[in-house]
């Protein structure tokens, strides 16, 4: 049987904003492209990085609704495929973190085209870190969970495990700054203090980051009208922030 020649996708985390941390192996991919489909939170900087004559394709996706359908970025991801050799497909953070890259993978690998993974540095650890704010630390919090803050209302049953979220230790929200106040009230509803401590980041580890710092109960006053896009930490360790804060100070 003739074996069609197909290009390869790199299917590649762009980092949480900051330019500088993008890693070394998804640059040199960059640097390589034929072609980049690019997702709304890749910093678009990165694209000054390409080839003269490498194309770019804008598949932009805020945080409720999708530019473009999942279903059509895989296929235009898959044409991509077959007419050019390298394919780099751009998404921010991570592409496992809520990234919809096994979605991806799946759908190429059904058609028989070659991917990797290029692993990114997710928005879950390095936002809180340019925030001062560890998502582990030792006597504090011996975990850290991710969780979605935009899972449907209407489902009848939660697929997340509040009942897990008991604990002092740290639990990160991702695209759920529009359900701050519902997510705190079930947070205080399920056991937890209301004054566990919760930090706002708005467009982390980019020039116009921007935290706010609040309790269960007060944070979604406090944190009213911050851009997006932003995430939420819940946990003791939002204190350390006091002491570790370094990049917004820096930036003053
Ligand atoms: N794959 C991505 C996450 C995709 S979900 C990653 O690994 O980082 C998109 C959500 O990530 C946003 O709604 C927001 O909650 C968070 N996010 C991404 N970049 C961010 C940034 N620079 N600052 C704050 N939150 C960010």
């Amino acid at each position: 049987m003739k074996k069609m020649v197909m290009g390869s996708v790199y299917l590649t985390g762009a980092g949480p904003g900051d330019i500088d941390l993008l890693t070394v192996k998804a640059l040199r991919l960059v640097k390589e492209a034929d072609v980049i489909i690019y997702d709304r939170l890749a910093n678009p900087d990165i694209l000054q990085e390409a080839k003269d004559g490498c194309e770019f394709v804008y598949v932009g996706k805020a945080d409720s609704h999708h530019t473009l359908p999942q279903e059509q970025i895989n296929e235009l991801i898959y044409q991509n495929a077959l007419k050019y050799s390298c394919v780099v497909r751009l998404k921010g953070g991570d592409p496992f973190v809520f990234g919809r890259g096994g979605e991806e993978g799946i759908y190429l690998r059904e058609r028989g085209v070659a991917f990797e993974f290029i692993p990114g540095i997710t928005s879950a650890v390095a936002v809180p870190e340019y925030a001062g704010i560890p998502v582990t630390h030792r006597g504090i919090s011996a975990s850290f969970c991710v969780v979605t803050g935009h899972e449907s209302k209407n489902k009848e049953h939660s697929q997340i495990p509040w009942e897990n979220y008991k604990t002092n230790d740290t639990i990160v929200f991702l695209m759920g700054l529009h359900r701050l106040k519902t997510i705190c009230q079930k947070l205080i509803e399920i056991g937890k203090s209301k004054d566990c401590p919760v930090a706002v980041i708005s467009k982390g580890t980019t020039k116009d980051e921007k935290t706010v710092v609040g309790t269960l109960e007060t944070i979604w006053e406090l944190a009213k009208g911050l851009p997006t896009p932003a995430l939420f930490v819940v946990g003791e360790v939002v204190r350390l922030r006091k002491q570790l804060n370094w990049f917004e100070d820096k930036k003053c």
